[in-house]
């Protein structure tokens, strides 16, 4: 017999005094600063030392932008099929299960209708912790549906996108969207409805490729990460160093690929003068 056994119940540490901090506070991730999450939250999400605009969901998202916080959801029943059955690390509905556990979404996307300074519009807002707001079967149709709906009824569409790009999960699937949704946008242009994007931290890939460019507005929040390819593979791929702040809002703005950089406090106020602006003639010519 072995003198000596190892116990195999685990260390109690219930009786352990701990003060919960957690949620509490928050730490910027730019200015390093410690800031209680109430404050943050009464900013609007933005730091109040730095001006870094945090990541925020979907909901809040809407909340923020649309008149009393309310808006009715639609499209909200679509569901990915996992049309290819594909696995990677793990089994790709297996993610879908745990992200809409976790979300308590379908997919990576939020239809709405809603009133935006008095004014009806529709609205589709990405959800980036929804595997990483990637665009499927799903997320496509949905934003299909609303620039459709948007087309039909003349309403303002606003689309603000977070996220990875395209989903990898649903291959050749996922790629057909951004062709599915350039096409109605640009049927919508013939509808002479009025289209903004708002690109927010971070949008890449073939979101940036597809719809996320082609508002009649192209506008961002400061210091969003906006790309196709990540920095990286484009320093790997053209041997060079890339400059400072490279696909960063302010950058772009530069560089001629956004229309404006607004601020989260601004936002509301400016899509609504910028849609006052877009409309007029469509208003004279009915009066
Ligand atoms: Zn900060």
């Amino acid at each position: 017999m072995a003198w000596f056994k190892r116990q195999s119940v685990e260390l109690d540490t219930s009786g352990e005094k701990r003060v919960k901090t957690e949620g509490l506070w928050v730490k910027c991730d730019q200015c390093r600063q410690v800031i209680w999450k109430k404050d943050l939250d009464a900013n609007l999400n933005v730091c109040p030392k730095c001006d870094r605009h945090f990541r925020i969901d979907a909901r809040t998202r809407l909340a923020y932008l649309l008149d009393d916080g309310k808006y009715e959801l639609e499209d909200d029943k679509l569901a990915s099929t996992d049309p290819l059955k594909f696995t990677d690390l793990k089994p790709y509905a297996d993610r879908l299960r745990r992200a809409r556990s976790e979300t308590g979404l379908n997919d990576a996307i939020i239809n709405a209708r809603g009133k935006l300074n008095n004014e009806t519009v529709i609205v589709s807002a990405m959800e980036y912790s929804f595997i990483g707001g990637s665009m499927g079967a799903v997320v496509g149709e949905a934003i299909t549906r609303a620039v459709e709906k948007a087309t039909e009824e003349r309403l303002p569409l606003i689309v603000i996108s977070a996220s990875g790009g395209a989903r990898m999960m649903e291959g050749v699937v996922s790629l057909m969207q951004l062709a599915k949704i350039s096409s109605a946008l640009a049927r919508m242009e013939d509808a002479k409805a009025p289209y903004i994007s708002v690109l927010t931290d971070p949008t890449t890939g073939g979101v940036t490729a597809s719809f996320a460019m082609l508002g009649d507005l192209n506008i961002a929040e400061p210091g969003a990460l906006i790309g196709f390819a990540g920095p990286r593979v484009i320093e790997q791929t053209i041997r060079q160093k890339l400059p400072e702040g490279f696909q960063r809002s302010e950058f772009l703005l530069e560089h001629g690929m956004l229309d404006a950089i607004v601020h989260r406090r601004d936002l509301k106020n400016y899509i609504a003068r910028a849609l006052d602006f877009m409309e007029r003639p469509k208003a004279a010519i009915s009066n």
